[in-house]
């Protein structure tokens, strides 16, 4: 039976997310929180792998307390649990410490056979955090994942390079971050949510952990965003052009050879 871990973040929608002038962080006051996309197909995969092959699978995230209904959500799409990690010494952290706390929640958690990850978050977009987290556990790692099989005590996984799919072959434990669109995720059904609602979020501290804080959280963060800036967007004042200057804009591009 394979232990199947799922690393999601709770992000703001963003269609609804604009940039603080002040405090130049972002500003998710106003902002719908949603799962991260590509998390939800990892989630999706880790479900098709349990499906196939035997497992139990628990979905965890660091973030704040109200992150529980991202895991909530993941539990009734067929995740067996849901891990809160959610304590201040956390908060402010950059990828280094989030990568550090989660593989931390992992190996307090008994360790996993598989950790999946999304391939990147839509608020931060990194990609950072999957590849940290088998650093700091010394496993081995696939990114850009979408086809997961199990065979023999090995992960057999089709990559996305640019241009071209790469397969490969790696051993346990391993990391493993799936793309968006790598599958179709199900939806959470209600009878696997009011499930969910029953049993519960299980959370963890740093009273559990015991890291060091300043290895964690904004102390434990090597990078300090310096200053941000908005683009305004381009004024955009269209010419409207009449057949004679058409014919000769045309004229012009197959002269300089960019139109034949
Ligand atoms: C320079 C810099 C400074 C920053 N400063 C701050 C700051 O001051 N305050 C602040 O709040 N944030 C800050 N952030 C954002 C913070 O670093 C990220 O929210 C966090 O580290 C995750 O990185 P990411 O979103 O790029 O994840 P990615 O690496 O893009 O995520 C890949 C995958 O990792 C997993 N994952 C990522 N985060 C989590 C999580 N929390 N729980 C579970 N799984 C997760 C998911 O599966 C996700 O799909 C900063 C980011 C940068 C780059």
């Amino acid at each position: 039976m394979l232990k199947i871990a799922v690393m999601i973040k709770q992000v703001p929608d963003s269609q609804d997310i604009s940039i603080d002038p002040v405090t130049k962080t972002l500003n998710r006051s106003m902002a719908r929180n949603v799962v991260n996309p590509p998390d939800v197909n990892a989630t999706e995969a880790a479900i098709q792998l349990k499906d196939k092959y035997g497992g139990e699978i628990t979905v965890i995230t660091m973030g704040p307390p109200m992150a529980d209904t991202a895991l909530l959500q993941l539990m009734g799409m067929g995740a067996d649990s849901g891990i809160l990690a959610t304590d201040r010494v956390f908060a402010g952290a950059d990828t280094w410490p989030t990568a550090f706390t989660l593989a931390s929640v992992a190996d307090y958690l008994g360790g996993f056979d598989v950790i999946f990850c999304g391939e990147e978050t839509t608020d931060s977009s990194t990609g950072h955090v999957g590849p940290g987290i088998a650093e700091f556990l010394g496993c081995e790692q696939a990114t850009y994942v979408h086809k997961v099989e199990y065979e023999d005590g090995h992960f057999i996984v089709n990559r996305d390079i640019e241009g071209a799919e790469e397969t490969i072959k790696i051993g346990r434990p391993a990391v493993i971050t799936i793309t968006l669109n790598a599958n179709e995720p199900r939806n959470p059904t209600l009878k696997r949510k009011i499930g969910a609602y029953k049993k519960g979020i299980r959370v963890v501290t740093n009273k559990e952990l015991q890291l060091d804080p300043s290895c964690i959280g904004l102390k434990g963060s090597p990078t300090i965003v310096k200053d941000m800036k908005t683009v305004p967007d381009p004024v955009k004042n269209p010419t409207k052009l009449g057949v004679e200057e058409i014919d000769k804009l045309v004229s012009a591009l197959v002269e300089k050879g960019v139109v034949k």
